[in-house]
Parts: C-alpha cells; structure tokens; sequence
C-alpha cells in the first residue's frame, strides 16, 4: 500500500480529483450549514498533511525480550506472535513491573501496552508459590476480549487460565467459570461488582490489579464501581493504571490506588502526528453519503472504519452504505454483545471491509491494518477525536484519517 500523502502526491496520482478542493484543508465556512456539526474544534486540528514518521518504527530498545527473563513458554509464544522486539512501552515497563512495582503507563491502545503488562503478569503467575489471582479493569467489553484474547496466545501450553467477566454475556457461564479458579478475571465494572456482590468473585487474594484505560472508565461514569472494586481487594498489593491522560480525577484515584508508582510516558501515538489526517466539506447528509462512497470506491481504501454520533444513524448509515454495494457491518450500544463481536470479527477477519461503529463502541479496540479512519459525523471533544483516529496507523503502520466538516 502507498504510505505516502501529501497533497501533492493525492493530486499527482489522480486520487480525489473530482474533489480536489474540498480536500485542500481550507477551513472556509461552507462546513457549517449542519447544526448538529457546529462544534468547537477547529478544523485545524483535523489536518496534517505531513505525517511524521511512527515513533514504533524508530524506536530502538534498551532490552531485547530475552532480558526480561521470561519463561520459555513466554517465549516461544512470543516468537509465534511474531514479536521480535518491545515497543516502547514494553522497554520501559517491563522491568518495573517484573520488580513488583505500581506502574502508571501513560499510553493508549496501538502503543503495545496489553503485552506491557500481560507479559510480566503472566511471568509472575507463573513462578509464583502462591494461589494468588490478578484483575483486570476495561472500560468495555470488546477491550476486555481483546485482552483475554493476547492472554491465551501468551499462555498456549502453559495451563493459565482467565474468566471473561463482561456485561451482555450469560452471568452464569461466568459464575461457573469462576468456580474453576482462574488465575486472571478480565473483565468491565459493572459485571465485576453483580459477580463480587453475588460472591461468585472472591477478591482477597487477588494480588495484582490493573486498570486499562482509566480515563475512559471515568468518562463513562464508572468511578464508584472502581472504587467499590478496589475496597475489596487486599491492601498489600501491585497495581498498574494505564491511561492516555491524567485528568484530575483520574490523579485523585491513582493517589488512593498506587502505592509509589513508577511513572511511564508513551505519549506519541496518542497525538496522531504520524497519521495522514484531512478534512473533507460537504453540507448535507446526502452529499456526506456520496462523498463517502467515491472514497470507498477507492482502491486503497482497503479496511475502513468509519465514526458516527448516534447508534440509530450508525445502524442506519451501514444498512445504507450494504445496500449501494458496499458490504458492511456495525457495532454500537443498541446492539447485543453477541452481535457486535460477530461484527467486529466479520471486519477484522476481513469478511467486511467497512466498519461503522459509535466513539464508544469502538473504543481501546485492536483491529490489525485499518487503512482508514473517517468521521462521518464529527466527535465532540479532541481527545476523542485522538482516539478515534488512533485506531488506523498502528504498530508502525501507516494510517489515513478524514473528517467531514
Ligand atoms: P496494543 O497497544 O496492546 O493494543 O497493541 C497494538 C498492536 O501492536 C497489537 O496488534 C499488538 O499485537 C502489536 N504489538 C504489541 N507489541 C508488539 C511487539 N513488541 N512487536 C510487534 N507487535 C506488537
């Protein structure tokens, strides 16, 4: 596929010729007619025609894998994921996790924080005497998937075991799992508290907590879950919290919850910098549609997830887009958890190629080689437009991000 973009090379090639001027960046008024649309991010910010280059692709190691010490399991597994050296994240947190220390990663998704903490947790249970377990906190369900998902790959043949414990999914397949005594709980707030509250889930020996994407858990109004959580779990223990930002109530809940942390930054993947991004005018529904079409249409449009505001309109907008011959697939809140992992799984086996799907919906999520991400509708804050188009130009690939205004 073609990394490169700069306007000149878009022009040259022919691409977006019908379009050229729409595709210029120019920040004129004619975006405004949508009320829905006048927000307050500038359309400045939705632009950057000169991608740096992925700081993952650059970055140069001070460990190798092997000087973590891990299990040769961990290792092999490791050479069957194709991993051959850590990402930043991993260099840097790695060891202070293996010490026992409480770490606090200041990264997002696309970074290689799952491995950052899997690994050493995984080590850890391993050569361990004890019986002691390890939680771990998502903002959604799909996260929390994804997650057992890289644990298994890191376990094969090692007889570790997780519990997926997630809203939408049958509670009493999980209270049964539970009773087998896994030596890792993956799972989001609420379901956790409903199987603590049930005494399904017995947290005084769990040893090791880890909150994934704080931030987001706080966005969605899950502090009093958190808090509950962690009421129960035994003082004496190692913690880890990942996050792309320190708000200040994420600062009041490190300070109950960490226990002299080390501080780790990986910071330039959640900019976007390295992700081609422009803007694209257009002032009705309609001609949003028709817009969004001719990109598709394009050959190196090869997998694109695109965003939008409401679960209705997100629906709306794939049966739309499925039937003007462009197959695709949705997820958002209105949805089963069934339903939105089958079509999660259609798009990133790469049975559809187009994914429409609410900020939520989509949030943390891991989808190897999206090539694009569009906003049809604009997000509301830019730290979620951040996170949105975080989800292209991954584990140093490139990435294309547009945003209608
Ligand atoms: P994450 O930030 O954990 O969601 O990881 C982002 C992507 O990078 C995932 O597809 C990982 O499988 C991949 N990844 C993580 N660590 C490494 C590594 N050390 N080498 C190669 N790929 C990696």
């Amino acid at each position: 596929m073609n990394n490169s973009f700069t306007p000149r090379n878009r022009g040259g090639r022919g691409r977006f010729t019908q379009n050229r001027r729409p595709f210029r960046g120019q920040r004129s008024g004619g975006g405004g007619r949508n009320r829905s649309q006048s927000r307050t991010i500038s359309h400045d910010k939705f632009v950057n025609l000169n991608p740096s280059v992925h700081e993952d692709t650059v970055y140069t190691p001070m460990h190798t894998f092997a000087d973590f010490g891990f299990h040769s399991h961990i290792m092999d597994n490791l050479t069957k994921k194709g991993y051959v050296n850590p990402t930043r994240v991993q260099d840097e947190s790695i060891p202070h996790i293996l010490a026992g220390k409480d770490v606090i990663g200041l990264s997002n998704t696309g970074s290689g924080k799952t491995a950052a903490f899997v690994l050493p947790i995984i080590q850890k249970i391993k050569t361990q005497q004890t019986r002691d377990t390890v939680l771990i906190i998502t903002p959604t369900r799909e996260l929390a998937q994804q997650i057992q998902v890289e644990f298994k790959e890191f376990t094969d043949r090692m007889q570790l075991y997780s519990t997926l414990c997630v809203g939408g999914l049958n509670i009493y397949n999980q209270v049964k799992e539970l009773r087998r005594g896994p030596q890792v709980v993956i799972g989001t707030p609420g379901r956790i508290k409903d199987l603590v509250n049930r005494g399904a889930l017995r947290l005084e020996n769990t040893t090791t907590l880890v909150l994934d994407e704080a931030d987001q858990m706080l966005d969605m109004g899950f502090l009093p879950d958190i808090n509950h959580i962690i009421s129960m779990l035994p003082r004496d223990r190692q913690s880890l919290c990942f996050s792309a930002t320190i708000t200040p109530g994420i600062k009041r809940l490190l300070d109950t919850m960490l226990t002299d942390p080390v501080m780790i930054s990986v910071r330039t993947s959640e900019t976007g910098e390295h992700i081609a991004q422009d803007i694209i005018h257009a002032r009705t529904k309609e001609a949003k549609l028709q817009e969004l079409t001719k990109m598709l249409s394009r050959d190196n449009f090869e997998k694109v997830l695109v965003f939008g505001e409401m679960k209705h309109s997100v629906q709306k907008l794939a049966e739309e887009l499925t039937r003007l011959g462009f197959p695709s697939e949705a997820i958002h809140g209105n949805k089963s958890q069934p339903q939105r992992q089958r079509a999660l799984d259609s798009f990133k086996r790469g049975r559809v190629n187009i994914l429409i799907a609410t900020g939520v919906a989509a949030r943390g999520l891991d989808i190897p080689n999206v090539s694009h991400v569009i906003n049809f509708d604009q997000p509301n804050t830019h730290e979620e437009y951040v996170h949105r188009i975080g989800r292209t130009g991954r584990a140093g690939k490139p990435g294309q991000a547009y945003t209608f205004v």
